[in-house]
């Protein structure tokens, strides 16, 4: 029988080709995210016959696709394997079968570099050192010191004010968590230590790249937007890219924790807005658009295949609950239709595809706390690192930076406790 999917592929291709496939052209080139490579789907190997058709496509529909409408034509789940097409523009690729397991035999777990927390060494016990043992990655969100000029996520408000930097902001955080994860015996790396990029890759090396993408995504490639898309694929694509390889070749943790701090969008210029929110990000909630790249099928394909999705939200539920409790913020909404999807009865929790929780091959929570151009939040950062508690309309606060660690530590401490 021939599958649905590639039939159609086929057809397509007959009817725009009038009916004559030239088999001479070459292939085109892949279509793959931003300074992306086309992926060894043997990779996925190991995972044949660990999974059920059920549980793929509970976890496809429930979580990583925005819909079931996304990957039509990109995957089609049959009762005993699921087709997934290797090239989205050139059907003559093929697809790569999965085969399902059968519900009745038990092979082992595929392994993964990560170890959930059944695989952990129980905690030791009388000790404070709760965390003995966990690798746990601190990624600070963006680059800071000069370099934030390539990264919108910067801005002032007012005269003599203190300019806010998020990628500054975030290795503040970072370093406390360092400090105190360390204390409860968690082995920490930071994704990096300094406002330095990781990448040696510069946006002005990138033009051709670029151009090619923009080609390659059928966009005009103007003057303006390859220089928009050279400054993403600097301080976004290249940059993340370069600490996931640090991530998953040699660090490989157990968890990784990317730590942001969100904003308000704003008319011409920066301006105070009046909502301060919180929520928390997992990996999920992937387009067509998203789909449709072949890196990025492969590695949605890959964090089902390794069934993070379970650790992930378990995790993401205790460091919500800790975080809103720290910081005491609102959750934030996406509603309908967004890039943000629900996935469980948290409010604070959502389903997006971003690059770092997508790259990083292990259980990864985002956070988003705190907008930074709310007005308590803004005094807040220009008051800086003090020690103690310090007055914000009528209510005694920790810093900033203390605070979203603590939350982060007692959500750990929690998890941790309760499943080791
Ligand atoms: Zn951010």
């Amino acid at each position: 029988m021939i599958p649905l999917l590639i039939l159609k592929g086929f057809l397509s291709v007959f009817l725009i080709t009038g009916g004559c496939l030239a088999a001479e052209e070459p292939p085109p080139e892949p279509n793959v995210a931003r300074l992306g490579t086309f992926p060894d789907w043997s990779v996925l190997d190991k995972f044949q016959r660990t999974m059920t058709g059920a549980e793929f496509a509970y976890l496809l529909n429930h979580c990583y696709a925005r819909d079931r409408d996304e990957y039509e034509g990109l995957i089609e789940i049959q009762s005993d394997r699921a087709l997934i097409v290797k090239q989205s523009n050139h059907v003559g690729a093929g697809y790569y079968t999965l085969w399902f397991k059968e519900a009745a035999h038990l092979p082992g777990e595929p392994e993964t570099y990560w170890r959930d927390t059944y695989e952990m060494d129980d905690a030791p016990e009388a000790s404070p050192r709760l965390l003995e043992g966990v690798k746990v990655a601190i990624d600070p969100g963006h680059i800071g010191g000069d370099w934030v000029r390539w990264d919108d996520r910067h801005f002032a408000i007012g005269m003599h004010t203190i300019e806010v930097r998020e990628g500054e902001m975030t290795i503040r955080v970072a370093r406390l968590l360092e400090r105190d994860l360390g204390a409860l015996g968690a082995i920490v790396q930071l994704t990096r230590y300094d406002n330095n990029p990781v990448t040696d890759l510069r946006p002005e090396g990138l033009y051709d790249e670029a151009r090619a993408y923009l080609m390659r995504k059928r966009m005009i490639p103007s003057s303006k937007r390859i220089k928009d898309t050279t400054k993403k694929m600097f301080a976004i694509s290249s940059e993340i890219r370069s600490r996931a390889e640090t991530l998953n070749e040699a660090f490989q943790p157990d968890i990784a924790l990317c730590l942001h701090f969100n904003a308000s969008p704003w008319g011409s210029r920066p301006s105070f807005r009046a909502s301060n929110h919180l929520h928390l990000l997992i990996n999920g909630c992937y387009s067509k658009w998203e789909i449709s790249e072949d890196d990025t099928r492969f590695e949605m394909v890959h964090r089902i295949l390794q069934r993070i999705y379970y650790e992930e939200l378990a995790l993401a539920k205790d460091l919500a609950k800790t975080m809103a409790e720290e910081t005491r913020l609102p959750p934030f909404d996406y509603g309908k239709g967004g890039s943000g999807k629900s996935v469980c009865e948290s409010p604070y929790i959502w389903a997006r595809n971003l690059l770092a929780n997508r790259a990083f091959m292990c259980p990864v929570v985002f956070f988003e706390p705190y907008c930074m151009n709310h007005r308590e939040v803004h005094a807040r950062v220009q008051a800086g690192e003090y020690r103690g508690l310090r007055e914000f309309d009528g209510v005694y606060k920790k810093n900033i930076y203390q605070e979203y660690a603590d939350g982060v530590t007692s959500g750990l401490v929690r998890y941790f406790k309760n499943r080791r």
